[in-house]
């Protein structure tokens, strides 16, 4: 026997799952010859690419760690006391383990179907009970995407509230004592939408200024110091002066927090509580506000409510906030979030406990006394009055500051260095006696003192610093989540009883049209967790990221390969973000061509939510384009409008393929119209997977495109964020793209977007592994079976349901939509047919967008032909149930329809008088038996949620008394 050794097994054949026999079985049933036939009848001739695209080699997965680990390596792991909202911190391996490492809990979709989601919905409950505990404020939301952006939505969110005499005033007020980068990220969001926002001095801040609305701080301050602001606000206040204060979570465990000072908003990270920096990110940002604001607050908000049986679940609340609905009247675009990492910080928050954090909390202050102290003894001058673990030191020169800069470089830290003769430090959960110790020697070396403190000595007996003024007297966290999960047992078994509620991946497929839940590999995800991409701080001088910046400039090159761009930003953290990041590009490069007054956008009415509202975020006009009854751009009214508007057009948002799931034929005459007006072509790269190796954005003709690397490129949805939103331009706009006031990464002039140079850092290595394993054959393959798949189903469907739209040749794209509106006379709603899916253990796919009453499918390509048809028998199984209601066969309101889902404890407990047996109900199908997913809770009522919002753990006493009266 001979074997060709030149052949090792792809990992593309772990990806794309239809191969072989069952290719040829898929193709007959969508009747195509072949796979490339059914491309050609798909994807318009004109548009398909005329070269294969040029990416290295596609390697194995075991080669692939290896290479990686060794560009890894690169990056330098010094210690950084750097702080700027960025510190070191211990991740519990217990929660490392069970929630970073494991995808029962990451590759979870955002928690829109409640009754399988009951998991994460708890441990959000959680997050929000620690934010609007330790911030002191009334609701908190369920995380942002970083520390500055969630400062630029409490200005939003203040100018959206401004009242009578305040309506037309127009100015922001941000302390200088801000971190930089919020600063920058709030220049970005108010030039835009003509807010005058000034930087200066809180303490000669005129607040009887009748054109100012709202003021942010820092607390502590970026220097350290710790004030107390509850006079500034009062004062504030009696201006009509709303107030938001950014605060460094873990400081508010000793500190009298933001709330009981009066403020309006409080925002900020929960990085350090447990999240690793990563060079960046992601981790988690808080919003915290009080209940009049509650309509008005941005990103999800979970909240309690209750099940069909009146039993406490969980679900989002007050969802007509989001930009979904409120389109172009949305004050935020903000869609994917942080999910996860908001999950991760709640379970380092179940682990520790009140006591647990303060004790942190303690030693960490206590660490930085001691380091005060010494720091004194050894001759030098604090800046600080009063602080949390956050010094400035005077070194008198800048000689002094290079002198122990050098020393710093020599024995691997990093300091951060203010102006030239000032050194900041911060302290964190990982620091030391030791640590400290050689802080102080460096120092004495450094500046030539002969002073000798003895830190351990000192170490023994500490006299903390935080006078009673300001030290926080309220308690925190007294609900029993954060008493009952202490041993490492009792939180492991709690994660896992989490993760049992919620349904993910490692379930079945999720076939959520437009999100792409596709395989998330393990090899992609296996560096995640790499000291060498976790562990950096994002400002530490570049030349100690040399691996990072080499995963940069392969990642852009690839991007730019793939899309057919000539530059790439990695800062946007989400696809809303990139839209907002593109949309400011296209913005400043007209502002550099003299015609800033181009504000013209232009959107068919069949896009993404996100699209207006981040239109409207980059100060544009929004003009709705309408759709013909194909689905397609009405490309006569398209014309029309762009015509009108040719003076001021700045741009069309075009998602492609359509949210419809079709390739317009028209396309490059669509982005034709828009250049000749004047305006740029915004492609909403959401629907990418149809695209990848077989035609691109820059190829069809538009100017910016985003790409949602949690869809197309493998990072998975965790339940709702992370994401990565990198944007690829042309060569025109790539001057304009965002830069950051830390790091420069581009020389450009424009302002960052995002709180971290590249955004966040430590997830791009997943998008990355999956291209350079895939390599040019496996991702052209992706996008075929992606087409091929969704093609089967709509064959197989097709002839149960109606399709709404299709191509020229009756193919669709990627994704298909399924009309369920005829239904609805006989009482049947596609809510019905989401929550029947559960009973036979699938998600729903997406409901009603683009279109109310319908179901978008998107099966990806790494479903297998048994996954797709366990998929189809069940919708036809569900089909055959609506006809029984249709045909008066069962109940129009008592059926396993309205009454799904079916718990086990409806099976099992009591008399079962459901007109159809239990059997039907739970096990509807012969595969359900052996696979069944048992939802937690009956069908969760919204309204009510909404009509008794409760957004955090109820009260420890009122526990008591409910757990007394069940007794
Ligand atoms: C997902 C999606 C977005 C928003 O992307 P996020 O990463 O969730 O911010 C925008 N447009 C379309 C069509 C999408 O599917």
């Amino acid at each position: 026997m001979k074997i060709n050794l030149n052949n090792f097994e792809k990992f593309e054949t772990r990806h794309n799952s239809v191969s072989g026999a069952q290719l040829s079985e898929m193709l007959k049933v969508v009747k195509a010859d072949s796979l490339d036939q059914l491309i050609e009848e798909t994807i318009p001739q004109n548009i398909r690419l005329k070269k294969r695209l040029n990416l290295p080699e596609a390697k194995t997965e075991f080669d692939f760690l290896k290479e990686f680990k060794a560009l890894a390596v690169k990056n330098k792991l010094f210690k950084s006391y750097i702080g700027l909202g960025y510190h070191n911190c211990i991740t519990p391996n217990v929660i490392v383990r069970n929630i970073l490492e494991n995808p029962g809990w990451y590759t979870a979709y955002t928690p829109y179907q409640a009754e399988i989601a009951q998991g994460r919905l708890e441990m959000l409950l959680n997050f929000q009970t620690l934010i609007s505990d330790l911030t002191g404020m009334e609701i908190a939301n369920a995380s942002l995407l970083d520390e500055g952006t969630a400062a630029a939505e409490a200005m939003s969110m203040f100018r959206a509230t401004r009242k009578k005499d305040k309506k037309t005033a127009n100015k922001f007020f941000v302390a200088d004592t801000c971190l930089p980068q919020t600063i920058d990220i709030l220049k970005t969001r108010c030039e835009p939408i003509g807010v005058e926002l000034e930087v200066g001095d809180y303490t000669t801040l005129a607040l009887t200024d009748e054109n100012l609305f709202g003021v942010l701080l820092q607390y502590p301050e970026v220097n350290g110091e710790v004030v107390d602001y509850t006079d500034l606000i009062s004062k504030a206040h009696d201006n009509n002066v709303k107030v938001a204060v950014a605060a460094d979570i873990l400081s508010l465990t000793l500190l009298t927090p933001p709330g009981e000072m009066g403020a309006d908003a409080v925002v900020g990270t929960t990085q350090r509580l447990g999240v690793p920096m990563g060079y960046g990110g992601p981790h988690a940002a808080y919003f915290a506000t009080k209940d009049e604001f509650k309509r008005l607050i941005p990103g999800r908000i979970i909240g309690v409510s209750k099940d069909a049986e009146g039993n406490t679940a969980y679900r989002m609340a007050l969802q007509t906030r989001e930009q979904h609905i409120k389109r172009e009247r949305a004050t935020s675009n903000i869609c994917t979030a942080q999910v996860l990492l908001a999950v991760i910080s709640a379970a380092y928050a179940v682990y520790h406990g009140p006591e647990g954090l303060k004790n942190i909390g303690l030693r960490v202050h206590g660490l930085s006394k001691l380091l005060a102290d010494s720091l004194s003894k050894a001759g030098l001058s604090l800046e600080n009055k009063v602080f949390f673990d956050t010094l400035t030191i005077a070194v008198q020169s800048s000689e002094n500051q290079q002198k122990v800069k050098e020393e710093a470089l020599a024995q691997e830290i990093n300091f951060r260095y203010i102006g030239d003769s000032q050194i900041g430090i911060a302290l964190d959960e990982t620091t030391t006696v030791a640590d400290v110790a050689q802080i102080v020697a460096i120092f004495e070396k450094a500046l030539g003192l002969n002073t000798q403190v003895d830190v351990a000595t000192l170490a023994e007996n500490i006299e903390l610093a935080i006078p009673q003024t300001i030290a926080r007297k309220s308690d925190y966290l007294s609900h029993p989540s954060f008493h009952k999960y202490r041993t490492e047992h009792e939180l492991l078994r709690y994660l896992k009883r989490l993760e049992n509620k919620d349904l993910s991946l490692v379930h079945s497929m999720i076939s959520l049209g437009s999100c792409t839940m596709k395989l998330n590999a393990t090899t992609e995800m296996i560096p995640i967790t790499w000291p060498e991409f976790g562990q950096l701080h994002p400002f530490v001088p570049v030349d100690q990221a040399e691996g990072y910046a080499e995963l940069f400039k392969n990642f852009e090159n690839f991007l730019c390969e793939i899309t057919g761009f000539d530059a790439v930003s990695l800062q946007p953290n989400s696809g809303a973000q990139g839209e907002y990041a593109g949309l400011m590009t296209i913005r400043d490069f007209f502002k550099a061509q003299g015609q800033a007054h181009r504000n013209v956008a232009l959107i068919p009415s069949s896009a993404h939510g996100t699209n207006p509202a981040s239109a409207i975020m980059a100060g544009m006009k929004v003009v709705i384009v309408k759709c013909d009854e194909h689905g397609n751009i009405d490309v006569t009214d398209l014309k029309e409008k762009a015509e009108q508007h040719q003076e001021n057009l700045a741009a069309l948002l075009v998602t492609y393929p359509s949210t419809h799931g079709v390739f317009e034929e028209a396309i490059m005459e669509i982005c034709k119209i828009t250049h000749d007006n004047g305006g740029r072509v915004y492609m909403d790269g959401a629907n990418l997977n149809a695209q990848v190796g077989l035609t691109n954005p820059g190829f069809i003709g538009a100017d910016v495109c985003h790409l949602n690397l949690h869809k197309t490129f493998c990072i998975p949805h965790g339940g709702g964020g992370p994401g990565m939103g990198p944007i690829g331009v042309t060569k025109e706009l790539a001057p304009y793209l965002p830069n950051h006031p830390v790091v420069d990464i581009n020389g450009g002039a424009s302002s960052a977007v995002s709180a971290a140079p590249w955004g966040s850092a430590s997830i791009l290595g997943i998008s990355y592994a999956y291209i350079a394993m895939m390599g040019t054959e496996g991702l052209e393959n992706a996008t075929k079976t992606a087409i091929l798949n969704a093609n089967y189903l709509k064959e197989q469907l097709s002839k149960h349901f109606p399709i709404l739209y299709t191509g020229k040749n009756n193919r669709c794209a990627h994704e298909m939509i399924v009309d369920c509106r005829e239904f609805k006379k006989h009482g049947v709603e596609v809510e019905d047919i989401a929550k029947r899916l559960m009973d036979y253990g699938y998600h729903a796919p997406t409901v009603s967008f683009p279109v109310p009453g319908t179901l978008m499918i998107e099966p990806t390509e790494s479903e297998s032909k048994e996954e797709l048809d366990r998929f189809c028998d069940t919708l036809i199984s569900i089909r055959k149930e609506i006809q029984e209601v249709i045909d008066g066969k069962a109940d129009a309101q008592n059926n396993v329809l309205k009454n799904a889902p079916h718990t086990a404890t409806m099976a099992t407990t009591g008399e079962w008088d459901y007109p159809y047996s239990i059997e039907q109900a739970v096990y509807p199908l012969a595969f359900v038996k052996e696979r069944k997913f048992w939802p937690s809770v009956r069908r969760v009522d919204n309204a009510y949620g909404d009509r008794n919002l409760v957004c955090s753990c109820l009260p420890v006493e009122e526990y008591i008394e409910e757990e007394e009266v069940t007794q």
